[in-house]
């Protein structure tokens, strides 16, 4: 057995049901499982040990929505809406391929791993004909980082010519789309408790989808014991579309597609109205906040302390990085804070609230119990901040809350499964100088070819 300590941590932030907080605290792991978690002397004698002084200990940070393919499309589209900033991509979008897939997710998942992350999803709906298994390509990439993984068999089926938004040079037919969902689900997914890899089946949204498509995906989604992911209610111009199209608002059409349940998340949620809100609450579907994404293409707020109160299952998510235009998932969970202050502060996040979010709350959504929190038997997936540098000075009156209130900064320590993914502030497994370069590169080669 091996056995690492982590010790003397400027507080321990647990997450557990009654929130505790140890000031000093250190956490034992025994071959990648959390075994003990307290103040005072470790119970056992340990083979590792990491330093915790001047750092807050928190669990990994869970990603719930992204599009790491977007990472090297950033910076168009800059004044559009959803609609305007699709119609614009989705013709580049048509080029993706293994070169493009491997540099953009090493991009994306590396700046998810130097912010805290250490379990990520991926909805990933492109699939171009002669691409390959894209989904493969990411899966090896999160493997060489380290980092706990969740991606999406994403797909889309209806193009403009059948009255869809997507060109339809990226869509694919209803049955192949179907056909490699189901094939993505036996090859990778893994039930296993501490799973490092599971899959997800994810039709991509009301605009882009036949019904056809979502029905059977949630069958076979339930056939196969996996989860369901979708974009849900981002927009107005979504609202609008349904309306015309199926004379049904975005939410009503889930309930009529058997769409809601505790196996289901949204990513956005933004236009509900009050029966919605209760709906998903009472079904105890889970919801990706995504606020960066939201602001930047003018999509609203979503309703996040109504939607917690009526219990659906809430993380944050950072979106891809061609709307949110940077990949910080703790950047992230500041943004969600502040937002959900904008109409006023008696209902908006506390940094503890928010933190909660990111942590069991982004487990709750993927469907997991043995992450999220700094308990014994929980996997021992971990971030350590320092907050005892030139950013922290000053808010010493309360340093967990100054932590998520001062912004975003880069994780100095990161494990998973009790394996250090982040030391230092640097990437154990992979060389971030290298990531760059070649992230570069092959956007250097995207934006030649789509100026
Ligand atoms: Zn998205």
């Amino acid at each position: 057995m091996t056995r690492l300590l982590v010790e003397r941590c400027e507080v321990v932030v647990t997450v557990d049901d009654s929130g505790s907080e140890l000031a000093g605290g250190s956490i034992l792991i025994e071959d990648g499982v959390i075994s003990w978690v307290d103040t005072g002397a470790s119970p056992a004698a340990a083979d590792e040990r990491i330093d915790g002084r001047g750092a807050i200990a928190l669990p990994g940070l869970v990603n719930t929505h992204h599009h790491l393919y977007q990472t090297l499309t950033r910076a168009r589209a800059r004044e559009q809406g959803l609609f305007g900033w699709l119609v614009e991509l989705y013709p580049i979008w048509a080029g993706l391929d293994a070169e493009w897939e491997r540099a953009a997710a090493r991009v994306g998942l590396a700046q998810l791993a130097l912010s805290g992350c250490s379990t990520t999803t991926d909805h990933h709906y492109v699939h171009p004909a002669g691409a390959g298994d894209l989904l493969e390509v990411e899966i090896e990439a999160a493997r060489e980082l380290g980092l706990r993984f969740h991606p999406c068999r994403g797909s889309m089926d209806l193009g403009a010519a059948a009255g869809g938004l997507p060109p339809d040079s990226v869509v694919e037919t209803t049955e192949d789309a179907l056909a490699r969902s189901r094939e993505a689900v036996e090859r990778f997914h893994d039930a296993s408790p501490g799973s490092m890899l599971r899959i997800a089946i994810a039709p991509c949204s009301p605009f882009s989808v036949t019904e056809r498509l979502m029905r059977e995906s949630a069958e076979l989604a339930r056939s196969l014991g996996v989860r369901l992911h979708t974009h849900l209610a981002e927009t107005l111009d979504e609202e609008r579309f349904c309306l015309e199209r199926f004379e049904r608002r975005p939410l009503e059409l889930m309930d009529d597609w058997g769409w809601l349940g505790e196996d289901v998340w949204f990513a956005h949620a933004v236009h509900l109205d009050e029966k919605d809100v209760r709906r998903i609450g009472d079904t105890r579907s889970g919801i990706a906040h995504c606020p960066s994404s939201n602001l930047r293409l003018g999509a609203g707020i979503a309703p996040v302390r109504s939607l917690v109160d009526e219990g659906a299952r809430v993380g944050i998510g950072v979106d891809g990085a061609a709307s949110n235009e940077a990949g910080d998932l703790f950047a992230e969970v500041r943004q969600a804070m502040l937002v959900s202050r904008a109409p006023g502060p008696e209902r908006g996040l506390t940094a503890r609230d928010a933190l909660r979010l990111a942590t069991r709350g982004g487990a709750a959504v993927l469907g997991r119990d043995d992450v999220g929190s700094i308990e014994p038997d929980m996997r021992a997936d971990l971030a350590l901040f320092a907050v005892d540098d030139l950013a922290h000075a000053g808010a010493e009156a309360d340093p967990v809350a100054g932590l998520l209130m001062g912004g975003p900064q880069r994780v100095r320590d990161l494990l998973v499964e009790g394996r250090p993914v982040v030391r230092d502030g640097g990437l154990v497994a992979a060389d971030e100088d290298e990531i760059a370069r070649d992230g570069h590169r092959v956007a250097a080669r995207i934006a030649e070819a789509w100026a």
